[in-house]
């Protein structure tokens, strides 16, 4: 670390106190260089920030187009050492592991391919999701900025995302137009991501040979990259991943706690140091992981769409004749999209065999958190942590729920944790635990989460004990895209009751 914190450069106002006495004013982000598209459409263009999984089949769903996409490797606790050292202080810690994660990358390409900074600058160029807020994700790209302008690559391109856009984040002087269909095999790849994630946990607790799930999803990370390389249909070789799939022997009566890990977005799906790797230790620890797919994030943003799109509406003065034709093309759009979205992670999961799942019911959670946080706040997960909870209880969908959030997160620890309290006390049943992730004190992490799961253990195993024997076991219950009908939580539990009734 040491060759890190000694190529700091302070920024020249360091220790300046020239502040003070001086009226308040709107503080703007400098950017000394501007970048016209062409510069960029000559550039590599680095991103990251999904499931690892996710991050290569976007890579290999743009790839078609040309090799200059790459997705960045997945933040590890060096990435996050190195966002501490360049960052300022007091952010919450995806912001530390994002952006040291790209630091980090940009030094090693000077220690192994030998280039120079300024040869970096002008050849990379990195693409992210942004927002205006109201937690820190709104100072995302400024941190960007001021770690990497530390770190000695002063003037690196930073492009955030903006719905159908791509902009260099200042009132968008320069904006990238991609068309939409430029996102269509982008938002294919992360569906399939969704799809092949949620099944690996659901495989992998039960697997008879360790290792053999995730062989198996190599196989079809393989399979699915080489059809959006060759631009082939995605459907036969989503139909091939399946006879993959089906190839791994599977024990699905062994009894194991359903584990649901909801909470800030990016702790909650990270896999690797950036929440301790959660779910491998759960899994480790005899569990059942049920992740959130970035597919929810996405439905939740076009809910949200509509919903402060109704809410600003109120505020503006109806057209003459009474009927807005504008308001209604917007919310008929959000309709489709929301729509289309379904449509296709439908007709993916089926053909990859992943059974009894749906996209959540977005209005029905709405619904369901209203009571208890105001939808008029948003910010992080908005309300959706809190319906999740609830949903989870009622439905019986799991034996353990963990909010995982990072240290410090506003809308989480602050907003959505003070809310659960109130939910859990009202429903005594649930077991919940909301835990923080600070990059730091791994051991407390682990020990909690192994409390809450010894209670959850318990609840399976009470569950699958009053269930009678059944006098024979079909070999298609150990088939992963068997679900069958039952309101039990557990996995086993589920099978057991269907062949009892
Ligand atoms: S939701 Fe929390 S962790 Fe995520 S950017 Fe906002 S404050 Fe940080």
């Amino acid at each position: 670390m040491s060759h890190h914190c000694n190529s700091i450069k302070p920024t020249e106002s360091n220790g300046s106190l020239s502040f003070a006495n001086q009226k308040p004013r709107q503080w703007r982000e400098k950017i000394d260089k501007r970048f016209t598209p062409k510069d960029v459409t000559e550039s590599t263009i680095l991103f990251g920030g999904m499931t690892i999984l996710q991050d290569r089949l976007v890579m290999a769903s743009l790839t078609h187009k040309d090799k200059r996409y790459i997705a960045l490797p997945n933040p590890d606790f060096d990435a996050f050492r190195t966002g501490k050292a360049y960052g300022n202080r007091g952010q919450c810690n995806p912001t530390y592991f994002t952006v040291g994660n790209l630091v980090k990358y940009l030094q090693k390409l000077q220690e192994e391919k030998g280039m120079s900074s300024e040869e970096i600058v002008a050849k990379y160029v990195y693409v992210t999701a942004n927002g205006c807020g109201p937690c820190r994700f709104g100072m995302y790209i400024t941190e960007y900025r001021k770690a990497l302008r530390d770190a000695g690559f002063e003037g690196f391109r930073l492009f955030s995302f903006e719905h159908n856009r791509v902009s260099d984040t200042e009132g968008g002087a320069h904006t990238l137009s991609f068309p939409p269909s430029f996102f269509i095999k982008p938002l294919k790849a992360v569906m399939i991501g969704d799809i092949l994630n949620i099944l690996t946990h659901q495989m992998r607790p039960y697997e008879l040979e360790p290792g053999s799930t995730d062989k198996a999803i190599e196989q079809c990370y393989d399979i699915v990259a080489d059809a959006f390389e060759q631009k082939r249909s995605l459907l036969p070789a989503l139909r091939k991943c399946r006879k993959v799939l089906q190839s791994v022997k599977l024990d699905r009566l062994q009894v194991k706690p359903k584990v649901l890990i909801m909470g800030e977005f990016w702790a909650a799906m990270t896999e690797g140091d950036g929440n301790y790797n959660l779910h491998k230790f759960l899994e480790s620890e005899g569990a059942e992981c049920m992740p959130q797919p970035i597919m929810n994030r996405l439905l939740l943003s076009i809910w949200e769409g509509g919903y402060f799109f109704d809410k600003k509406r109120d505020f503006e003065e109806e057209d003459a004749s009474g009927i807005d034709f504008g308001s209604m093309k917007v919310k008929l759009s959000l309709a489709l999209v929301k729509r289309i979205f379904k449509g296709y992670f439908t007709l993916y999961a089926r053909l990859l065999g992943l059974r009894g799942y749906t996209l959540p019911d977005i209005e029905k959670l709405a619904a369901l958190g209203k009571q208890y946080f105001p939808l008029d706040v948003d910010g992080g997960e908005g309300h959706m942590e809190v319906s999740h909870l609830i949903e989870s209880i009622e439905e019986k969908l799991a034996h353990l729920v963990i909010s995982v959030k990072p240290f410090g997160c506003m809308p989480s620890s602050s907003v959505s944790d003070g809310i659960q309290s109130l939910v859990v006390s009202r429903y005594p049943s649930a077991n919940f635990l909301s835990i923080e992730t600070s990059g730091e004190g791994a051991a407390n992490f682990y020990s909690r989460v192994q409390m809450a799961l010894y209670k959850a253990k318990q609840a399976a195993k009470e569950e699958t004990q009053s269930l009678p024997t059944p006098a024979e076991i079909p070999a298609k219950v150990q088939d992963y895209s068997y679900v069958p009908p039952s309101k039990k939580t557990g996995t086993a539990a589920k099978i057991l009751e269907c062949l009892t009734k």
